[in-house]
Parts: structure tokens; C-alpha cells; sequence
């Protein structure tokens, strides 16, 4: 086996808790529109502003990896539907600025930052995620070599686009790289359909057992570095 170059690690539910993130971020967006926008909030729950939001998806399934954009569009119609029709697309953008900036208020899980400071010194760290956290924003940011989301590549995992960006500007090969992600589909399978070695994060409270197709797994942070170099050294 070769010797292990690329650490790719998905975001959410792996270096933190996604639950509690959006529900926040949801809750800052939608009292937001209700000072900014209040016909809309009155038109919309935040139940049936989502419920929008989903059939809209319906209607522009092209959007289903450009999240951001999504969220965008949709909530420029829900707007012209309440009344805001000629600043609904401006509006939309600076509602959705709140809830980015919302989105990006993580509680990292307990010593992932000591661990990947560590691993960022024997291995290239970089970070795939089909949501839109900004890792550039975070502290822990500073030891990734590189950044990706879905709707850079136009594809979510477990398609290999966002793999191989990895890979590609790792300069290295599949059986060279280790996926580390909460997933099982997203990331499990996704990275062992490509060849790289998979370790499954099983940290939230409710995780699903360990998939066969892991080649690890881990319930605590701490416990990661001795994962990797088992699999580095076999
Ligand atoms: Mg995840």
C-alpha cells in the first residue's frame, strides 16, 4: 500500500454537530425577514416558508446542488408572492447573507481542533462538503489546504467530483488519500467507490452504525490519529 498523502474531511456532523447550526441559522434568517419583510412573515410560517422552499426544489430540481442559490431563488418568489416584487431578488440576497453568516456560528466537536492541528503536520487536510459552511471563516480553517462545497463542482457526493477536485490538487492518487466523514452513503461509499480509504465519524448522538464498507471508524475525536496511521502503516 502506498503511503497515505490526503486527509479529505467532510463538515457537518463531522467536525461539528449540523443540527443545532441550521436551526439557529433558520431561526436568525427568519426573524430577519420578519423585521425586514414582515408581509412575508405573515404570509409564511418558517414551516411553510420551508415547505416553499421544498417545492420549489420540485419545480428547479437543476438547484439541487447549488443550495445556495436555491435558497436564493425560492425566497425571491416567496417575497414577490408577498408583495415585494420589485426588490424581491435584492431583498432575497441580503436575507440570505444573514443566514450564511448564521450558518457559520460552529461549536467544533471536543479536541477536533488539537487533532487536525496535529494531522495538518504530516498530511495535506482538505475539506468536502455538500452544505455551505465557509471553513475559511473558521480558526480551524488555517490547517486546510483547500475548501470545497458541492456548488463549486456542481455535484454533491457521493458523485466523485468533489473527490477528485481533492485528489487533484493533493496531486495524488485515490489508494494515497483518506475520506473521513459522518455519511454513510455521502461519504462511505462515495470515497470507496472512488478507491480511497473511508473512516466513518460516528459522533452525533444518533449516528448509524458503522457501515461494512468503512475501513474505520471513530466515536471520539482523540481516537482518530491512531486510526489513520493504522491505516497509513498496514
Ligand atoms: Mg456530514
Amino acid at each position: 500500500m502506498k503511503k497515505i498523502k490526503l486527509l479529505c474531511f467532510d463538515l457537518d456532523d463531522t467536525l461539528w454537530l449540523s443540527r443545532p447550526v441550521i436551526e439557529q441559522a433558520e431561526q436568525v434568517f427568519y426573524n430577519y425577514l420578519s423585521d425586514i419583510t414582515p408581509e412575508l412573515t405573515k404570509r409564511f410560517s418558517p414551516e411553510s416558508l420551508r415547505a416553499h422552499r421544498a417545492e420549489y426544489l420540485s419545480r428547479h430540481p437543476e438547484l439541487e446542488h447549488q443550495i445556495s442559490q436555491w435558497r436564493t431563488a425560492s425566497l425571491t418568489e416567496a417575497l414577490a408572492l408577498s408583495g415585494y416584487q420589485s426588490q424581491s431578488a435584492n431583498l432575497a440576497r441580503q436575507a440570505f447573507e444573514v443566514f450564511l453568516e448564521a450558518r457559520q456560528k460552529i461549536t467544533l466537536f471536543p479536541h477536533c481542533e488539537d487533532v487536525i492541528g496535529r494531522l495538518s503536520e504530516n498530511y495535506i487536510l482538505i475539506s468536502l462538503t455538500n452544505g455551505n459552511a465557509d471553513l475559511s471563516r473558521q480558526a480551524v480553517g488555517k490547517y486546510f489546504s483547500a475548501n470545497y462545497q458541492a456548488e463549486h463542482v456542481k455535484a454533491a457526493k457521493p458523485s466523485p467530483e468533489l473527490f477528485l477536485k481533492a485528489l487533484e490538487i493533493a496531486d495524488c492518487q485515490a489508494d494515497e488519500a483518506i475520506h473521513i466523514g459522518d455519511h454513510v452513503i455521502d461519504d462511505v461509499s462515495g470515497a470507496k467507490a472512488l478507491g480511497l480509504l473511508a473512516i466513518q465519524a460516528c459522533l452525533k448522538p444518533d449516528s448509524p452504525l458503522p457501515h461494512a464498507l468503512a475501513d474505520d471508524h471513530f466515536h471520539d475525536w482523540r481516537d482518530l490519529p491512531d486510526k489513520i496511521q493504522r491505516l497509513t502503516s498496514r
